[in-house]
């Protein structure tokens, strides 16, 4: 007897309306940032890179990578994690992250040169195991459930990026 070929295609958020938020049968999940900058504050954290993606930041900023190692980076019981910096009334901000007094809204100085883990939000496999993960998530990310409509090949290629 054949093996029926196994279809992957069963997560939650392959069925439409995977949030439960609209009923147009879409299939998968919103994401738009809104730059509230949430995600890069708050309570103390990690944001982890690679080697090849501390030589990209270190160029970025213009330092060689062992003053980029000493100045922007710390030794976490995860593993090597860029700074924070304690930003009253916010919290602890990515070191790269900016601030605009005028609009409110944040950035990151080098955005183009971010880690995979900043890349990937909120497409990481801990927001991923199921609605509720999704949800919990979204409390803190106002961009979560909004926005531009990722289909589901797009979100398991994202969560495959990073082992978060
Ligand atoms: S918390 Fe969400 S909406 Fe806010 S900056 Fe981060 S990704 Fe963007």
């Amino acid at each position: 007897m054949t093996k029926k070929p196994v279809n992957k295609n069963t997560e939650w958020f392959d069925r439409p309306d995977p949030t439960g938020e609209s009923t147009t049968g879409e299939v998968g999940l919103r994401f738009t940032c809104t730059q509230c900058g949430n995600c890069c504050t708050g309570p103390t954290g990690f944001v982890l890179f690679t080697d090849v993606e501390a030589k990209s930041m270190a160029k970025d900023v213009g330092v060689s990578l062992e003053s980029f190692y000493e100045k922007y980076t710390r030794d976490t019981i995860v593993g090597r994690s860029l700074n924070e910096v304690h930003i009253d009334p916010y919290g602890f901000d990515c070191v790269f992250l900016t601030r605009d007094a005028e609009s409110g809204k944040t950035g990151c100085s080098i955005y183009h040169s971010r880690p995979e883990q900043c890349r990937t939000w909120p497409f990481w496999r801990s927001n991923l195991i199921g609605k509720r993960a999704w949800r919990e998530a979204s409390e803190g990310c106002p961009g979560m459930d909004e926005g531009e409509l990722h289909p589901p090949e797009y979100i398991r290629l994202t969560r495959d990026r990073v082992d978060i």
